[in-house]
């Protein structure tokens, strides 16, 4: 085995570096926004929603808080506007971030967990009729993992059954399909910008993007305690607005968006091409989409050796998710969705390292030793 006793630990992602490479302009924004004195819903913030919408191809982008709230406001939103009702149920992949499951509940939706395609990761087209009740009025396609979920097939049941999409587009900023990006493809879609994505703040923050009018302002309303003039509350709302802080960051790092998916790209590229291991599945690609490489997975039946022999040789990886949504405690109703298919994903799946500022020497350590590995016979 390669020696590796004063080797430099192989993070899986070195955050502090991915922010430091913009330290001065950073640095520059955030004192503007001091000295501007409005900390909430000013200009920083009008000018990155305008940027972000562009950037996906969208004509509305309203920040919000985080994710989460970005995927409930949506939802939240389509209540008011009576083209939902609590109650209803929503179709959403099996193997996705809690986060996903969590909104919909939460609004008072039903979820239905799908199985994913094992291949892309992606919600199974070809399993969604079987899964269909009579009161699915919703799908929330994720693109996990930076690829764009979405095919001709999903469109053609989507317009079969007069669905509203919203996308789950946490991980996958930037990424296209047939040159559209992924927070463009459905009705509307949330994002985050929790700072381990490949759009990250200094902090918690989301953004709802949308074509709709309509609904863009009913989420700006509902954001901000359902209120459109102050004071007067037409709605319950909630509190969750980007502020500006992080709006000034955001549109800082969104000009170097592009250039750290390529170097994903790159890295990926080059796991690609050199992994060479029977024992090693590698990630699907898709020629039609762009992907943006959130996260590098690659599949295992030996998963546990490999990702401890990886940690004994100084490489950090990580599993995406390691527990079903239908086993979390905190989802008891949901047991009874118990799928094979995601559990046996879930048992095989391992996150290489992988983001803009990682050595591609450390990722040349990483195949040599992926190319090493056997499993022990057993
Ligand atoms: C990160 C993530 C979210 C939630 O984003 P937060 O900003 O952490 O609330 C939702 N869905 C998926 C798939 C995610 O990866």
């Amino acid at each position: 085995m390669l020696a590796v006793k004063f080797r430099r630990q192989v993070e899986f992602l070195n955050l502090k570096r991915v922010n430091q490479q913009h330290q001065n302009e950073i640095a520059k924004t955030m004192t503007q926004v001091l000295s501007s004195g409005t900390y909430i819903r000013g200009e920083a913030t009008r000018v990155f929603e305008n940027k972000f919408a562009e950037y996906i191809g969208v004509k509305h982008c309203i920040g919000v808080g985080n994710g989460l709230d970005a995927l409930r406001l949506i939802i939240r939103a389509y209540i008011c506007l009576g083209k939902l009702k609590k109650g209803d149920s929503i179709l959403i992949p099996h193997n996705t971030f809690i986060a996903s499951v969590l909104a919909a509940v939460e609004e008072g939706l039903v979820p239905i967990l799908v199985p994913p395609n094992p291949d892309t990761h992606g919600i199974d087209t070809h399993q969604l009729q079987a899964f269909m009740k009579e009161n699915t009025k919703a799908i929330m396609p994720v693109h996990l993992y930076g690829l764009a979920c979405f095919s001709e097939q999903l469109q053609a049941f989507i317009d079969q059954h007069n669905l509203l999409v919203i996308e789950d587009n946490a991980q996958a900023v930037g990424a296209t399909y047939q040159g559209r990006k992924t927070g463009a493809l459905g009705h509307a879609a949330g994002v985050s910008f929790y700072p381990t994505k490949n759009l990250g703040a200094l902090g918690d923050g989301g953004a709802v993007l949308t074509d709709d009018p309509e609904l863009a302002k009913m989420v700006r309303i509902l954001s901000n305690y359902g209120s459109e003039e102050k004071y007067l509350h037409q709605y319950k709302g909630i509190n969750s607005r980007l502020d500006e802080v992080q709006a000034a960051v955001l549109t800082v790092k969104l000009k170097y968006l592009n250039a750290h998916n390529h170097f994903r790209n790159v890295v990926a590229q080059c796991y690609m091409r050199e992994i060479k291991n029977p024992f090693i599945a590698l990630p699907t690609l898709l020629e039609d989409r762009k992907h943006v490489w959130h996260l590098f997975v690659v599949r295992s039946p030996y998963r546990d050796e490999l990702q401890q022999y990886l940690q004994q040789n100084r490489v950090n990886t990580l599993i995406h998710y390691p527990t079903l949504i239908s086993e979390q405690e905190a989802f008891k109703e949901l047991k009874d969705q118990y799928c094979p298919t995601t559990a046996k994903l879930q048992g095989e799946i391992l996150s290489l390292p992988m983001s803009p500022v990682i050595y591609l020497e450390d990722v040349e350590y990483v195949v040599g030793l992926l190319n090493a590995f056997r499993p022990s016979l057993r």
